[in-house]
């Protein structure tokens, strides 16, 4: 077995495991394997193990493994990384998924590019659960508004929340945030019940998001391995070719 291929499966494990201790079905929690910075070669291979969701975070990078795997047609691609409104209509027109949608200017531009004879672009709202001042994201107040103004977007789907909690080994501080988006999906609800998706865990933390009720985490380490740098778009473009 490859490298990738333990790492998938130990990952697939842990998530057995996780939903199985939180008494949760498996089929409530999916896994988006996070790409990002990785060849499209490690993604073709990751698909052939049964995975079709990825996750993206910079366009060009992301583009070019779009490009390069265009025959997978059942492949999904989830852009999960901050998208400026300059850049929305690459994100309406090649991505299914936008989880990090923080602003309605954002919206409604996606939503007036996103072309007629694709599905609806499915849109999680990014909620900046830690309240911290840097950090993208509404605030959790924030919430019932912007869902309400995208709802009414004709091109977009809202289908739920997602946060990168604070960056700590707090387990107990990390619970709260990920009880509060727990409880904001489930008030979200009453209104939208399309909203089905809670976007939270990542390859340190996904035991604890699926405990507080995550139905999609974002693993990207566990599944390719260390990324070597923290990719600036430019280092990513610059990289060449994939091999
Ligand atoms: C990179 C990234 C992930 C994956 O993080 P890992 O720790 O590598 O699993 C998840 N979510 C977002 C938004 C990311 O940018």
């Amino acid at each position: 077995m490859s490298t990738l291929e333990q790492r998938y499966h130990a990952v697939q494990q842990r998530i057995d495991k996780a939903c199985e201790q939180a008494g949760r079905s498996r089929q409530q929690v999916a896994l988006l394997a996070v790409s990002k910075t990785k060849p499209a070669s490690m993604v073709r291979q990751c698909y052939q193990l049964g995975q079709r969701a990825f996750g993206e975070n910079y366009l060009q990078d992301a583009l070019d493994k779009i490009d390069a795997l265009a025959d997978l047609d059942d492949i999904e691609w989830h852009f999960i990384g901050h998208l400026q409104s300059n850049k929305s209509r690459t994100v309406a027109e090649r991505f299914q998924w936008l989880e990090t949608l923080d602003r309605l200017k954002l919206a409604r531009r996606l939503s007036d590019q996103r072309p007629e004879g694709m599905a609806p672009l499915q849109v999680l709202l990014q909620v900046n659960i830690s309240e911290e001042a840097q950090k993208s994201g509404v605030l959790p107040s924030q919430v019932p508004e912007l869902a309400a103004q995208v709802a009414e977007l004709p091109r977009l789907t809202v289908r739920g929340l997602m946060c990168i909690p604070e960056a700590t080994d707090d387990e107990q501080l990390l619970s709260q945030q990920f009880d509060r988006m727990q409880q904001l999906l489930e008030s979200l609800r009453v209104d939208h019940p399309q909203a089905d998706t809670l976007s939270m865990g990542m390859s340190g933390d996904l035991e604890l998001a699926i405990a507080h009720g995550s139905h999609q985490v974002r693993v990207g380490t566990d599944i390719f391995g260390a990324r070597d740098q923290p990719a600036s778009v430019s280092v990513v473009a610059d990289a060449g070719p994939d091999t």
